[in-house]
């Protein structure tokens, strides 16, 4: 991972919370919003000289191919956020391997450039669903983003190392990159997300976000 700001790129009605009513299956009758948030998001990241890694869903890959070839031709960097954005927590073994494996010859053939990064749907790498670093591995992924050091319903592995640290597999090494996190009172809080990024006031955020 070659930045230390980096986005999820996906639509607005592809979050875990929101399945009871935006359906899988109704997807493409919604409003596609990511195409025209993402180049503001693009347009100010110019402004400002920053470059950052975009963890990008295939099924929007898919649908929005000029988007990504204008990620790699600005210099950011092209990841993967998996295919479907379901749940790791919900996936079998075989079904993930087959999301990512799907997302990653999706991205590296629209953006013509190596994916080596991988982040999980809703950060959803948990103690349970440890299995799916080695497949990460076997599938030619070299780091991933996605284990978050705290408790939440649908992610956290508490205790977990909130520094960028080697895992070793069997089959293989990968590197861990975790979403920011920061300790308070002895207990340890997540700083990266939309969701926190929405909801905490920015004179909270502000600090925290640059340690
Ligand atoms: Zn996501």
């Amino acid at each position: 991972m070659i930045n230390g700001l980096s986005f999820d790129i996906e639509e607005h009605f592809q979050v875990a919370a929101f399945d009871c009513v935006a359906r899988r299956r109704h997807w493409d009758s919604h409003e596609s919003r990511v195409e025209q948030n993402t180049h503001l998001i693009l347009d100010l990241l110019e402004r400002q000289g920053i470059h950052a890694t975009m963890f990008v869903l295939g099924w929007v890959a898919e649908r929005h191919k000029g988007l990504i070839r204008r990620i790699v031709e600005s210099g950011h960097e092209l990841a993967s956020h998996g295919y479907a954005h379901e749940l790791i927590t919900g996936q079998t073994p075989r079904v993930f391997r087959e999301d990512i494996r799907r997302a990653k010859h999706l991205l590296e053939d629209i953006g013509g450039t190596p994916i080596l990064g991988y982040r999980a749907p809703t950060f959803s790498i948990t103690k349970e669903s440890e299995w799916a670093i080695p497949i990460l591995v076997e599938e030619g992924y070299q780091y991933d983003s996605s284990i978050m050091a705290v408790v939440h319903d649908y992610y956290g592995m508490p205790g977990a190392i909130p520094t960028i640290h080697a895992i070793s597999t069997d089959s293989g090494p990968i590197w861990e990159v975790p979403p920011s996190t920061c300790k308070w009172a002895g207990m340890t809080f997540p700083v990266a997300g939309g969701g926190y990024f929405r909801l905490f006031p920015y004179r909270v955020l502000k600090p925290l976000l640059q340690r």
